[in-house]
């Protein structure tokens, strides 16, 4: 498109030059030939008038020298003398003519007088038939005194013009015939001397006199008096249309050199500023699409690529995936080392992310903290889940960042087309949801989309079908998470923490159905079913002790205390090896009943936590009605810590409290060596976290207490030798 106007642009403006530089010679060559031509019309005219004027006044002589009496009467007594001296002198003197002659009526010469040094000799042009001739005109011709005739008579060397009048008495002119008269004859050479005297005046230098047939330049036919053709007058006409042509051609084709070399810089200047503008335009048109940080396209660069035909047709084949990626940690980069720490760690992790991908995969930055990434090739549901799994491990490693260590972590949903169902969009909303859901979670996994996610949580009663399913098939799993010291590392407990891996849902996280399963009453079989797991797991950890949440509706249930130790000792343990996390919510509701269990559990030789602490509204005072031996701080308290001082203060003050109170303080959510430094320094004695280790299978924690850890399963998985904490076994 650009292209064809730079083209055309370019063809317009030769265009233009060509018509221009023709039309301007054109034009000047017309008007050199019209000039030229009115020239040679001109010079034309005024040779006919100055060979008639050379007529008019031999007319005029004749007329002036023969209608004269005495004249007449020196003629007729043959008086040559007198004719000599009266006419012959005068026309000497002024060399008016060259030739005179007097015929008689009879037809004879009786006077002749030429000019000295003439080329012809009188006789070769008085010829009987010359006089024959010049009689028969004269005798037609009337008695009158304007009538004298002009006409030419050929001689040997040229056509000499005559003028012919009779020899009138004119006392008695009207008594007198034509035939009776003399006639009196001046003829005058139209050659030589006097016909390039006549064409001077007329500025042509070249007028001359040829016989023969007219050639094709301007002439002017000469006839005889028997109207027989003698030649012609010829001359070369002036051409000012040359010379015209001779002065402006130089200037002018200067001129147009000029106007060339200009409008070809403007068509060179045109062209370039179209070509650039075409450039910018394309450049804009990819900055429009291109996110000015990472260089990785933008939403919609991203938006015009999954649109793109490419991705519906690999969408239909069932061959593209989309993975949507929600960061969290660079409010903390900006807070603490500003907007330009923030931009660079962005551009860290643009390239981090981007070199755990496979080729072919593009990431596009599509908001501020949110990526994207669009997978087409065969395969991609197991790239895709690859992928993903590979982005939120990207992100275990710290970011360094103008000196400093910074953590990020991110919420990773994806979705893969089905064949034949989707469009690409549908897709990136799909991830989006996914992705949703994966925020939600606890565990940072990377989640892919399910149709259940749709109604935003899992339809409760979809849950609870699917729930009683699972407790019925097996589908639930206990994994644990490490509780340790804060200042050696020292493994002391591990936390229970119920999984469902839902065939229908895939991995549906506690959060969402742990709430559900309290509605409905499910929560007594999950809660059995997490206790004894429990209880076998720990029979291979003689030393350890299991922290086991406990829902306030387990709690509320008449015999849990008994049913719980029933349990206990059904496999032969102690309840001292047991923390049971409780939440505020029971305190609340009911305190009497809730202190009276308590205080139950307690006397059994259950150990009890107070979980989430600081989430609820319970003032301090309140809580120390409860026979509470732990604390745990709330994960929330501790993202917070080492962004600013605020955080810092809270966390400190929360452990002192536990302190003052007289419990064992853990600080959950640990996900950075930043935050265990500052738990450390703030005393507080133990920790948990994903920094520490993810919740793991039980075989993990044998594997830990064995001594051999596991180089760094996939997904879930204790510290890995390298990184910052490394779990030390209880006791060590
Ligand atoms: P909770 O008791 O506070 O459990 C700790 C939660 O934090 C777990 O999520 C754990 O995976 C997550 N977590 C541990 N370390 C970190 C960390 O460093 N960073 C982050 N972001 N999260 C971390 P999970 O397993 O999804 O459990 C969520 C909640 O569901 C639990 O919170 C607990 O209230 C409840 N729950 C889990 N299992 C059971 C159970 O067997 N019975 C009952 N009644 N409730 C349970
Ligand atoms: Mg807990
Ligand atoms: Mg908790």
């Amino acid at each position: 498109m650009a292209k064809t106007i730079i083209g055309r642009i370019t063809l317009n403006l030769i265009a233009g030059i060509i018509i221009t530089v023709v039309t301007v010679l054109a034009t000047i060559f017309w008007m050199a030939a019209r000039h030229n031509e009115a020239a040679a019309q001109s010079t034309e005219t005024m040779v006919v008038g100055g060979v008639e004027a050379m007529g008019k006044r031999l007319q005029q002589l004749a007329n002036d020298y023969a209608w004269w009496e005495e004249a007449y009467d020196a003629w007729k007594r043959g008086d040559a003398e007198w004719i000599n001296a009266n006419v012959g002198t005068g026309i000497t003197d002024t060399s008016i003519a060259d030739l005179l002659v007097i015929i008689s009526p009879e037809g004879n010469v009786d006077y002749q007088w030429m000019i000295e040094g003439a080329d012809d000799k009188v006789a070769d042009i008085i010829t009987p038939a010359f006089i024959a001739t010049l009689r028969q005109v004269a005798d037609k011709m009337p008695v009158d005194n304007s009538a004298a005739r002009t006409g030419y008579v050929d001689t040997p060397s040229a056509p000499m013009m005559l003028g012919i009048q009779h020899i009138t008495p004119f006392s008695h002119a009207k008594e007198v015939k034509s035939a009776d008269l003399p006639i009196l004859v001046f003829g005058q050479y139209v050659a030589g001397q006097r016909l390039a005297d006549l064409g001077k005046s007329f500025l042509i230098d070249d007028l001359s006199f040829e016989r023969g047939a007219a050639g094709p330049d301007p002439l002017v036919a000469v006839s005889d008096l028997a109207g027989r053709t003698l030649g012609h007058y010829q001359w070369t006409p002036p051409k000012p249309g040359d010379a015209l042509l001779g002065k402006v051609l130089v200037p002018i084709s200067v001129a147009l050199l000029l106007f060339c070399g200009a409008a070809l810089v403007t068509a060179m200047r045109a062209r370039k500023l179209a070509i650039q503008v075409t450039d910018s335009e394309k450049e804009a048109v990819i900055a429009a699409r291109t996110d000015s940080m990472t260089g990785l396209k933008n939403r919609m660069g991203f938006t015009e690529l999954v649109s793109s035909s490419e991705s519906a047709v690999a969408c239909g084949e069932g061959n593209l995936a989309v993975i949507y990626l929600d960061v969290n940690g660079f409010k903390a980069v900006n807070d603490s080392i500003g907007h330009h720490g923030g931009d660079l760690l962005v551009k860290t992790l643009a390239d981090r992310l981007t070199s755990v991908l496979v080729p072919g995969a593009v990431l596009a930055r599509v908001g501020g903290d949110e990526f994207a990434v669009l997978m087409n090739g065969k395969a991609t549901a197991v790239a895709a889940s690859a992928a993903a799994s590979a982005i939120v491990h990207s992100l275990d490693r710290p970011f360094t960042v103008a000196g400093f260590e910074f953590h990020v972590s991110a919420a990773v949903g994806y979705a893969v087309a089905e064949p034949g169902t989707l469009d690409p969009a549908e897709l990136v909303r799909r991830a989006d949801v996914a992705m949703y859901h994966a925020k939600a979670a606890a565990e940072r996994d990377a989640v892919v989309y399910h149709p259940t996610m749709e109604t935003g949580a899992l339809e409760k009663k979809q849950v609870e079908t699917g729930l009683r399913r699972a407790i019925e098939q097996n589908e639930l799993q206990v994994v644990y998470q490490p509780v340790v010291r804060a200042g050696d590392l020292g493994m002391v407990a591990v936390e229970a923490l119920v999984r469902w891996n839902s065939r229908e849902f895939g991995a549906v996280s506690p959060a969402l159905f742990i709430p559900v399963a309290e509605e409905t009453g499910l929560i007594h079989d999950i809660g059995r079913f997490v206790i004894d797991r429990a209880c076998r797991d720990l029979l291979r950890w003689p030393d350890m002790k299991v922290a086991i949440n406990i829902s306030p509706v387990q709690l509320r249930e008449p015999n849990f205390a008994n049913d719980l130790l029933a349990i206990v000792e059904r496999h032969g343990l102690s309840p001292h090896q047991f923390e049971l996390e409780l939440t505020e919510g029971i305190l609340v509701s009911n305190p009497t009943i809730a202190k009276r269990k308590l205080s139950t559990l307690k006397e059994l030789g259950f150990a009890l936590a107070l979980d989430d602490f600081g989430t609820g509204f319970s003032s301090i005072g309140y809580l120390r009605q409860f026979p509470f031996d732990i604390l745990k701080i709330d994960r929330s308290f501790v993202r917070d810590v080492g962004m600013n001082q605020t955080a810092n203060a809270l966390i400190q003050s929360l452990v002192s409290l536990g302190d003052a109170m007289n419990l064992d303080v853990i600080a959950e959510g640990i996900e950075n060596e930043d935050q265990l430094g500052l738990l450390r320094l703030v005393q507080c004695e133990y920790v948990q976290g994903f920094h520490i280790s993810r919740p793991v299978p039980a075989a993990e924690i044998d594997a830990l207490l064995a001594g051999h850890l596991p180089a760094r399963p996939a997904r879930s998985t204790a510290l890995a030798a390298g990184d910052a904490a490394t779990l030390r076994l209880v006791g060590a």
